[in-house]
């Protein structure tokens, strides 16, 4: 089936995601102002990596903070990668703000601390199998609400969820040459 799939490209690794989608043949949009989200039929959507802050901040600036809210909440199949997984938590440990407070999770950012901060390996993805996964100044999931399916953990901690339609991944599928969990969040929708 094909797919049309927005890609929040406000700022951070938007462009990564929109070429794994080219390479799986999926129609791309690119989600930059309130009127892309008011005037186009996209199937789902991702949320990039990126900075969380700025991010939440220019999503209020731009007006689209509640209208995307509402995409998700009413169950559009949305798809964040770290900075897109802070977005989506409903609680951040330690940050004041929350921005989408969609999914029942809660968030820790930068949760590898400065020195540890980066890192990549092969680790295990649930329903997928071992995959490649980097982390760039990363969350971790600390706990997660009823009816959230964990995906993959790595040294104790959660690093990727779905419940219902949203998935989560704290690491960066579209920076490793892998489509694997692109092509799962296809077959979800
Ligand atoms: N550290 C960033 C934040 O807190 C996330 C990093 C990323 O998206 N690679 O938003």
């Amino acid at each position: 089936m094909n797919r049309k799939i927005g890609v929040l490209a406000i700022q951070g690794a938007f462009y990564e995601h929109i070429q794994m989608l080219r390479e799986l043949g999926t129609e791309v949009i690119e989600i930059r102002q309130k009127k892309h989200l008011l005037n186009n039929h996209f199937d789902g959507l991702i949320i990039p990596g990126g900075e969380s802050t700025v991010m939440g901040k220019l999503l209020r600036e731009l007006d689209m903070l509640a209208e995307l809210k509402k995409l998700i909440d009413n169950g559009l199949p949305v798809f964040g990668t770290c900075a897109g997984l802070i977005l989506l938590a409903k609680n951040i440990t330690n940050d004041k703000d929350k921005h989408l407070a969609a999914m029942d999770i809660s968030v820790k950012r930068n949760a590898y601390g400065r020195q540890l901060g980066s890192f990549q390996g092969n680790y295990d993805f649930k329903h997928i199998g071992r995959i490649p996964m980097v982390f760039i100044r990363a969350p971790y999931i600390e706990s997660i609400g009823v009816g959230t399916e964990v995906l993959a953990v790595v040294d104790n901690n959660i690093v990727a969820a779905r419940q219902n339609n949203i998935l989560v991944t704290s690491f960066h599928p579209e920076l490793t040459g892998d489509l694997s969990v692109h092509k799962y969040f296809l077959d979800l929708i």
